[in-house]
């Protein structure tokens, strides 16, 4: 027998909040609850076929059997820069200036490794994605937490960054349209944070995953439009929400040379690159037919509606999101997340995300994902109105 002992970068893993919430909803549904959930941000509906088409036939070319390049399929990392010119406006040079990801997170969970020493400091937003502070902590990093208010408009307030904080810092992520708050970015405030990273000498990695998922002609702004973002920083992206692919793992990481540079080393280092018959099917996401956009938008617009209008007319205060599949909002009064999450799941069998387990400035919150129909949205608020909150 040997003693078998897990890493102290294990050990310094923030506790899992949603443990409790899973152990409870796998409950339920062995007591044969119909169960609503609304807890996972996962698109609910299929890949569009001319991406699946593409993929079913590049399997078949045995060019893409072999081990793919590192940093991405040239054509895919152009695809990636006219999309870029289109979509933003920005110029991209697609080899210096893109490189391929296993998915968003895979690169985001890479990053730190690349540029960050023991005991330098992370600014990260809270509540967030937790890959930005764990993938901080598995690089020896300490995260430090920027939280997002909503007397701030879910933003980070800069200025109360302490100095010594400043002094540490060597990276800043920043995530919008944002999880889980909805909340989007304007260029204004993009703009503070360039000059803010130029002043104090701080990489910036925004994360731009929820670009297109959009309502009202609302369209986000790209961190890399802003005049010298290009200095500062790059931007993580992905196919896994714009055309319902998170299954299919392609993302990509485009901006700053530098820093793409270190980032594909690590990569290099690491992983072996994405199967290029994904690549090939990417390009057509990116270049190919773009109804399936117009059609998710309608989809999620409709879900929008049920859910903010069932929610409001039950008085619950709730604003309606302008990007992202994500409803936001403060639990009624007398509740904590956790407990109006549990109540929520006992009473009316809904799963709902407790905002605290995004990070504590997320306590007061939960956060419902609208990836279920409308018909689903409308009987969820129907059974929150007869428990009767
Ligand atoms: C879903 C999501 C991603 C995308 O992850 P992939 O690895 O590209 O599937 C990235 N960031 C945030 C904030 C997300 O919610």
């Amino acid at each position: 027998m040997i003693t078998i002992e897990q890493a102290d970068r294990l050990k310094k893993l923030p506790p899992y909040l949603f443990a409790e919430l899973d152990r409870k909803k796998a409950e339920a549904r062995s007591r044969g609850v119909d169960v609503i959930d609304l807890g996972v941000g996962d698109p609910d509906l299929p890949t569009p076929d001319n991406i699946i088409n593409k993929l079913a036939e590049a399997a078949r070319e045995p060019q893409y059997h072999r081990y793919p390049t590192y940093t991405g399929m040239n054509e895919f990392r152009k695809a990636v820069s006219r999309w870029y010119k289109k979509r933003a406006g920005v110029d991209l040079e697609p080899i210096q200036e893109v490189v391929s990801l296993i998915g968003s997170k895979e690169g985001i969970a890479h990053i730190p490794l690349a540029f960050i020493n023991p005991g330098d400091v992370v600014l990260v937003p809270s509540p967030a994605y937790p890959v930005y502070a764990i993938a901080t902590l598995f690089a020896g990093g300490i995260p430090h937490e920027m939280p997002l208010l909503k007397e701030n408009s879910f933003l980070p307030d800069l200025g109360q960054i302490p100095a010594d904080i400043l002094g540490k810092a060597k990276m800043m992520f920043l995530n919008y349209p944002n999880n889980p708050t909805a909340a989007p970015a304007t260029r204004e405030f993009f703009r503070t944070v360039v000059d803010f990273a130029e002043k104090h000498n701080i990489m910036i990695c925004h994360d731009f995953a929820y670009s297109e998922m959009t309502f009202d002609s609302y369209v986000p702004p790209s961190f890399l439009e802003i005049p010298g973002a290009m200095d500062v920083g790059i931007e993580f992206h992905s196919l896994s929400k714009t055309y319902n692919m998170t299954g299919w793992r392609i993302g990509w990481a485009a901006g700053n040379a530098k820093i793409i540079d270190g980032l594909g080393r690590i990569k290099s280092n690491i992983d072996s690159g994405i199967f290029e018959a994904i690549q090939v099917a990417g390009i057509e996401a990116l270049e190919g037919e773009q109804q399936c956009l117009a059609d998710m938008r309608d989809i999620y617009t409709e879900r929008r509606d049920v859910l903010i209008g069932g929610l409001r007319k039950l008085g619950i205060n709730v604003e309606p999101p302008k990007a992202t599949f994500y409803v936001w909002f403060e639990v009624p009064s007398g509740y904590s997340s956790a407990s109006f999450a549990a109540l929520l799941l006992e009473k009316s069998g809904i799963v709902a995300t407790p905002g605290n387990g995004f990070g504590s400035p997320g306590e007061g919150y939960v956060r419902m994902a609208l990836t279920v129909s409308k018909e689903r949205l409308a009987e969820a608020v129907e059974r929150i109105n007869t428990a009767g909150f």
